[in-house]
C-alpha cells in the first residue's frame, strides 16, 4: 500500500484534510491537476473557519488578505443600505474574517499540507477511482490507498460518476465575475479600508458582489437567478449600478470569467473506505460567502474522524463518515434555507433593509451569516428552520 490516504484535489478542502492528515502522521497523497497559484472563484471568508486556521497555526492577520469585517447590503433601485458588522453577532460569534485572492490564499495552505508531510503532485489529473479497492488512477500512475477523499471541488469527481448530484433549483443560476486593478486612492480609503467589507447588491433577477482584495483591487459579480450570462452580462451589470461604477471608475478590469449550474447536493457523501469534502460534498450557492468555510471546517472534521481510524484500522467502516456528514446537515440545511428564503420570498430581502427588527433576531442574523451555526440559543436560527423542520 503506498499510501493511507490519496486527497483528490489541492483547494482549501483537500489542502485542509491533507495538512491534518499528515500532521496525526498518516501517510498521505495529494494529487491536483493544476499548477499552483491558479486563479480561483471564492474570495470572501466567514469568521467560522478561524477556529481552522488556528489548527493550521496560520494567523490570515500576517498574511496579506484583507481583514473583513461584515457585509454591506445595497439595494440601488431603492437608495436602500444596511451595514451587519460580525462584532454585532450573538455574544461569542468571532468578529472578523478576511477577504483572500484565492490564487495565493489556495498555494499557502498546499503548501502547509507538503511542509506538514503531504507528498504533493501538482499537473497530475485523476482520470479514474476505483472505490472497491481505493485505487486512483491519474493521468501518469496509479495508488492504491487505505481511504481516498474526494476534494474535487465543483468537478465533483465521484459524486458525478455515481451520479449522485442534486442540483438545487430555483438558487443562483450562473456567474460572471473579474478582478479590477488599480481602485482609486479616494475609493480605497473612504469605501473599503474601514472595514474591509463584502459588498452584496440587491438587483432585479439576482445580485452582485464587490469584494476588496488587498493591493487595491476589486473582484466583481454577478449572478443570476435565470437564463444564462455572457461577458455582455458583466458590462451590462456594470453600466446598471452607479455603485460598482464608481468604485471601479478609472481602475483597469481584468480577464472575465463564467460559471454555472454550481448549487447541488452530493446526496452520497460518503461509502467505505472514501468520502467527498468541500464542494464535492455540497454547494448551496455563493449569496453568503460560506464555499470556503464551509468547505474547510468539513475538512476538519473529516480528518479528525479519519486519523485516529486509520491508527485503529477502522478506515474501512461503511458508516466511519456518518458523524461528519451529522455535522454539516447543520450549516447546509440552515443556509439552503437562508439561501431558499432570498430567491423565492422577500423576506430575506426584508430583513436586510427592516428598520427595526428585533434586536435579538438581528443578532441571531448575523451570527447566522458568520457561520456560527452550531449554537443552539440562536431564535432567528430555530425559527428559519422551523418550517422546514414541521415539513418533514
Ligand atoms: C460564483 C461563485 C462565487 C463564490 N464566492 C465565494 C465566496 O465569496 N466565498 C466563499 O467562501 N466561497 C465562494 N464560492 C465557493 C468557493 O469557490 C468554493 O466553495 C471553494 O473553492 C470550495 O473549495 P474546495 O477545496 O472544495 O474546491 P476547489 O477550491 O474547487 O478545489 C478543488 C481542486 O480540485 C482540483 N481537481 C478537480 N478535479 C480534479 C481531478 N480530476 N484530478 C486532480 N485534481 C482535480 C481542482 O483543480 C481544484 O484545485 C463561490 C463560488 C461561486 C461559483
Amino acid at each position: 500500500m503506498s499510501h493511507d490516504v490519496v486527497v483528490i484535489g489541492g483547494g482549501p478542502a483537500g489542502s485542509t484534510a491533507a495538512a491534518l492528515l499528515a500532521r496525526e502522521g498518516a501517510r498521505v497523497l495529494v494529487l491536483e491537476q493544476a499548477r499552483f497559484p491558479r486563479f480561483h472563484i471564492g474570495e470572501s471568508l466567514l469568521p467560522c473557519d478561524l477556529p481552522v486556521f488556528a489548527r493550521l497555526g496560520l494567523d490570515l492577520g500576517g498574511l496579506p488578505f484583507l481583514r473583513k469585517q461584515g457585509a454591506e447590503i445595497h439595494d440601488e433601485a431603492r437608495g436602500d443600505r444596511s451595514v451587519f458588522s460580525f462584532a454585532d453577532g450573538l455574544p461569542g460569534t468571532p468578529d472578523h474574517a478576511y477577504q483572500v485572492e484565492r490564487g495565493p490564499f489556495d498555494h499557502l495552505l498546499l503548501r502547509l499540507a507538503a511542509d506538514a508531510g503531504a507528498e504533493v503532485h501538482e499537473e497530475e489529473k485523476v482520470t479514474d477511482v476505483d472505490l472497491e479497492r481505493a485505487r486512483v488512477t491519474t493521468d501518469r500512475g496509479s495508488y492504491d490507498a487505505r481511504f481516498v477523499l474526494d476534494a474535487t471541488g465543483q468537478q465533483a469527481l465521484l459524486a458525478r460518476r455515481l451520479r449522485t448530484l442534486e442540483p438545487t433549483r430555483q438558487f443562483g443560476r450562473a456567474a460572471v465575475f473579474c478582478h479590477f486593478e488599480g481602485v482609486s486612492d479616494e475609493v480605497w480609503q473612504t469605501d473599503v479600508l474601514p472595514a474591509g467589507n463584502i459588498k452584496i447588491l440587491m438587483q432585479e433577477d439576482g445580485w452582485a458582489w464587490c469584494i476588496p482584495l488587498v493591493g487595491q483591487r476589486l473582484s466583481v459579480g454577478f449572478v443570476r437567478a435565470r437564463g444564462r450570462v455572457s461577458e455582455a452580462t458583466l458590462d451590462e451589470g456594470l453600466a446598471a449600478s452607479p455603485l460598482t461604477r464608481r468604485l471601479t471608475a478609472g481602475a483597469r478590469r481584468g480577464p472575465t470569467h463564467l460559471i454555472g449550474d454550481f448549487s447541488y447536493r452530493n446526496t452520497r457523501p460518503a461509502g467505505p473506505r472514501w468520502a467527498c469534502i468541500g464542494d464535492a460534498a455540497c454547494f448551496i450557492d455563493p449569496m453568503f460567502s460560506t464555499g470556503v468555510s464551509l468547505g474547510m471546517l468539513n475538512a476538519m472534521h473529516a480528518a479528525d474522524v479519519l486519523a485516529p481510524a486509520l491508527r485503529e484500522g477502522r478506515e474501512a467502516d461503511p458508516d466511519l463518515m456518518t458523524s461528519v456528514a451529522a455535522r454539516m446537515e447543520r450549516p447546509y440545511r440552515t443556509f439552503t434555507a437562508l439561501v431558499h428564503r432570498f430567491y423565492n420570498t422577500r423576506m430575506v430581502r426584508n430583513l436586510f433593509f427592516a428598520s427595526e427588527t428585533e434586536e435579538v433576531l438581528r443578532r441571531g442574523f448575523i451570527s447566522v451569516i458568520a457561520g456560527d451555526v452550531w449554537r443552539e440559543d440562536n431564535p432567528f436560527q430555530r425559527a428559519l428552520l422551523a418550517p422546514a423542520r414541521a415539513r418533514g
